[in-house]
């Protein structure tokens, strides 16, 4: 495969609108910012990321189990994570322009610097000295200032008052702590063991952009793996090679993926060590998954503020202990966009016409196999809908009998589909097919009869490495 390093993400979210993968959020009331509409094919690809994720960690594993929690928490488990406290950006305006932005990130634009770690007072500084507005060019900055990055909502009518705060979730992890005990209580797990979860999160992202890198609203999938503090570092790596064969798994090319220790300054205030899984998307390089070592922060939190102890009982010794977490966090949509980057292609064809392709791996394509009736004409269209009809147990199939062959296949490539399948006249007679392959555009006669396994083995072969999980 040639696929081009894309130098900005307009191609991509061009036919990501065109194919129906993603929609800008309520376009039809001009927008709502940052926030996206997963269309029929990107919440095709979507589910399927999601399941096979759910599959590869927690059903095909017997150390992981799942758990579905939910978005609003009581608010005092988020005094007790530190997120009502910490979990801030730096905000500053442009008091000429009124614009808005993170102190930290204007800073690493301007100046190519990370400003992790720095403090208010230093970012301030800095930006008030030597920077200038990007939207406006005035240097009129106020001070940067804390801003929670949880939204608020209200409760009525709880037991304790008549209306409380409550905060969307700003990471899913949170409720697998407070039922941490629960499923230990109901449930054989033993430590070491994960918790699993998929779910939404909410973040009021000062700055979000580029695309469904950064939106206020996104998916998370996440294990809060349960561990003696003295099996850290072998978890910690072995996690590491499990979420970049993940990534493997998924299709991602090595080649744009790299790890990226966070220093002591970086680190948030739970962890004791965390490593970035990073992509080279088209604007540069950023944060995909995350790895954290959050040693007992959480259990330990919980256990004070809810009074309610969180010890785990080893069966076997009867030792008594508050187990250590490491954590292995992946962002859907982010995902979703570096597939999108990864598998994206304008291929100049011999004809000199390009095409645009999406590389999907088989087993990740939100359409398996495209069937089409060579034309509109019975009875091509009887015999490619019975196909259709007997395909769709096998394997996600489309059908389409809309324009010339050319122009069908062009718009699969563009969906990212393997195989298209095409009965003419000759498979009347002779009860085959025409399977054309997306990359190499290769095409072959496939007996009618054998194509259901036929396709199934070309879609399941591409997951094999998930075994190896
Ligand atoms: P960043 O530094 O980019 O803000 P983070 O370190 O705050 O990310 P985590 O809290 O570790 O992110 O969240 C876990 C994962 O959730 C990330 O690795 C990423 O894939 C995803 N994620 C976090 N914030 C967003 C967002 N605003 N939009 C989309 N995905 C996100």
């Amino acid at each position: 495969m040639s696929t081009n390093i894309l130098s900005s993400l307009k191609p991509i979210v061009s036919l990501a609108k065109r194919r129906g993968f993603i929609y800008p959020g309520s376009e039809l009331y001009g927008g709502f910012a940052n926030t996206y509409s997963y269309g029929p094919y990107g919440s095709a690809l979507k589910n399927t990321l999601r399941s096979l994720w759910w599959k590869t960690f927690v059903e095909k594993r017997a150390d992981i189990v799942g758990l579905d929690g939910p978005i609003l928490l009581h608010p005092r488990a988020w005094q007790a994570s530190g997120h009502l406290e910490g979990f801030n950006d730096a905000l500053i305006d442009c008091k000429a322009c009124k614009s808005r932005f993170r102190a930290d990130h204007l800073i690493e634009q301007a100046t190519k610097n990370s400003a992790e770690g720095k403090t208010l007072e230093e970012m301030t500084q800095i930006i008030q000295e030597s920077i200038s507005c990007p939207v406006c060019g005035k240097k009129e900055f106020t001070e940067a200032r804390h801003f929670n990055l949880m939204f608020q909502t209200q409760m009525s009518k709880t037991k304790d008052s008549a209306e409380t705060k409550a905060y969307l979730r700003p990471e899913t992890a949170q409720a697998i702590f407070l039922d941490y005990k629960n499923v230990v209580d109901t449930t054989r797990v033993k430590i070491p063991f994960g918790i699993a979860q998929i779910g939404k999160a909410f973040r009021n992202e000062i700055t979000p952009g580029n695309f469904i890198f950064r939106t206020v609203e996104f998916e998370q999938m996440e294990i809060e793996y349960f561990i003696k503090e003295d099996a850290w570092e072998t978890t910690f790596s072995d996690w590491m090679e499990d979420m970049l064969l993940w990534c493997k798994t998924i299709g991602l090319s090595e080649k744009r993926l790299a790890i990226k220790e966070h220093d002591a300054k970086e680190l948030s205030h739970y962890s004791k060590k965390t490593v970035d899984i990073t992509y080279q998307f088209p604007f540069g390089v950023g944060e995909l998954y995350g790895l954290a070592y959050r040693g007992d922060f959480d259990l330990s939190s919980h256990q004070t503020h809810a009074k309610e102890k969180l010890q785990y009982r080893d069966p076997k010794t009867g030792e008594v202990f508050l187990p250590h977490v490491i954590e292995p966090t992946f962002g859907l949509d982010r995902t979703l966009l570096a597939l999108l980057c990864d598998s994206y292609e304008e291929e100049r064809l011999e004809n000199g016409e390009t095409r645009v392709v999406l590389h999907f791996k088989p087993h990740i394509a939100p359409v398996h196999a495209a069937i089409f009736p060579l034309m509109k004409k019975e009875p091509l269209v009887n015999a490619a809908k019975k196909l259709f009809h007997s395909m769709q147990s096998v394997c996600r199939v489309e059908y389409d009998e809309t324009g010339a062959i050319g122009k069908r296949y062009r718009r699969q490539d563009e969906l990212g589909t393997p195989y298209c399948i095409t009965i003419d006249f000759d498979s009347l007679e002779d009860q085959t097919v025409t399977v054309r392959e997306r990359d190499s555009m290769k095409q072959e006669r496939i007996p009618m009869n054998k194509l259901p396994s036929h396709i199934k083995a070309l879609i399941s072969s591409e997951g094999s490495d998930l075994h190896s999980l």
